[in-house]
This record gives structure tokens, sequence and C-alpha cells, in this order.
């Protein structure tokens, strides 16, 4: 009779892949993949009103915003696609929900603080957007994408303070710093414990595109979300 191997020889065990998404994952990667363009609008006049929660994406432009949206939602054009020439500076929103119904919105508002827009500009999107996060009934949450290797900057900061309030009365706020895969082990640690102490008890995530690091738990963050707010009729 053969020898048994030797123990070192022992094939692997078959073990649960680490990276597997769970349950409420996939189920919520699955539901953003119901993500389809449904309006866009050059004011906040033109939003339309709508009763479903609603979660805005913002971030300085270059943050990693648009890959962000397309990342979470598996489409590779959705949020790229909006933003035709001319249309940078619109607020572009997209129906979430399967089978054509509509139960949450996601809004990719303008990318701020592109260094070649004239001052005036910058300053009249800084007030549409301290407006549409003061003001917009059915905003669910609010996710703000930052390249953790400039950290926050100024109108993070001020966006930040616009939204405090409503942070502070319980509106979900979630930091995504974005292009993880950039940074190193120490360098991912110290920019989450920086940016959780600025976050004012909002989440904070590392997120990679390329590494597909975060997508899972920014996903299952935002489904939680959106079923937090549904009316508890719905619910029922
Ligand atoms: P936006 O202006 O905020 O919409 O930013 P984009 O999504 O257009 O991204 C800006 C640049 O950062 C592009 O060159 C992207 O390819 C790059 N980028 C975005 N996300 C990631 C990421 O997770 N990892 C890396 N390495 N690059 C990224």
């Amino acid at each position: 009779m053969a020898r048994p191997h030797a123990m070192t020889d022992r094939p692997t065990p078959a073990r649960p892949d680490r990276n597997a998404p769970t349950e409420a994952a996939r189920e919520a990667l699955g539901w953003l993949h119901t993500a389809r363009f449904l309006t866009t609008a050059a004011q906040l006049n033109q939003l339309p009103a709508l009763e479903v929660p609603e979660i805005a994406f913002v971030g300085r432009s270059n943050a990693g915003k648009s890959t962000a949206i397309n990342t979470l939602t598996q489409q590779n054009q959705l949020a790229f696609a909006s933003r035709r020439p001319g249309r940078t500076q619109h607020i572009n929103l997209f129906a979430l929900g399967r089978q054509g119904t509509t139960d949450a919105v996601l809004t990719d508002l303008p990318g701020y603080g592109y260094a070649a827009v004239p001052l005036a500009d910058k300053q009249r999107w800084q007030r549409v957007m301290a407006n549409y996060l003061v003001t917009r009934e059915n905003l669910a949450a609010v996710v703000m994408l930052c390249d953790p290797r400039h950290g926050l900057r100024e109108l993070d900061e001020i966006l930040l303070e616009v939204i405090r309030p409503r942070v502070e009365q319980g509106l979900p706020f979630l930091i995504l710093l974005t292009k993880a895969d950039k940074l190193n082990r120490s360098e991912q640690a110290k920019a989450l414990q920086i940016t959780r102490l600025q976050a004012g008890g909002g989440a904070v995530m590392l997120f990679s595109a390329p590494k597909r690091q975060g997508v899972e738990d920014a996903a299952t963050w935002l489904r939680a979300v959106v079923d937090a707010a549904a009316s508890p009729s719905d619910a029922a």
C-alpha cells in the first residue's frame, strides 16, 4: 500500500471565498444594476418633485464620482453618457427599481472645483448645490466622493457644513474614499482615520473601482438607506 502523503501534501481544503458577496450585497448590486437615466436638469427648479427616496452623489471634479456610479451600477457608461459636452453642469437623475418600477433615485450632482471654471460659475454652483442639499424633500442620503490623496478640500468642507444639520437630524451620509488602490495599507488606514474625524458622524469607506474594493459594502449601504427611507406602509 502506498504511503499516505505527508501532511504538507494535503490538498487545500475547499473554503468559502472570502471575497464572495454576501446575500445582502448581491441583492443590493442587482438592484443598483437596474439604474437607468431618468432626467437631467440645468437648474434646481427643473428637477421633478419625486416621492421616492433620492441619494445624492457629490464630489470635486475628478474625484471618481462617475467611475463610482458606473461601478456601483455595473454600467460602464451610465454616468459618463449623461455627461456630454455642455452638460457637465447638469444634475442627472437615474431611476432604480426592478421591472420598470422606480423605488429610488440616484442623483449625480455636478463635480465642483474644476480649476478652469470661472469663479462666478463656481459660486453659482455652490449655491445651487447648497440649496439642493438643504431643500430637496425626498433626499434620503448623501454620498460624497473624495480622493484620499488630496483629502477633503475647501469646497468639500463647505458642503459638509451645509449638510451637517441634516446629518445631525439623521440624514445618512457616506464619504467614499476613491482610488484606494493608489494607497498602501497604512495610507488607507490613515485616510480612514482622518476622514472619520471630519465626517461629522457619517460613514467612511475605502473604494476602488479597478480592485472592486468597497463596492459591496457601499451597495449594501445604499440599499439599506432606501429600505429605511421607505414608508412604514411599504415596509409592512
Ligand atoms: P469625476 O470627475 O468625479 O466623475 O471622476 P471620474 O470618474 O471621471 O474619474 C477621474 C479619474 O480618476 C479618471 O481618470 C478615472 O479613471 C480615475 N479613477 C476613478 N476611480 C478610480 C479608482 O478607483 N482607481 C483608480 N486608480 N483610478 C480611478
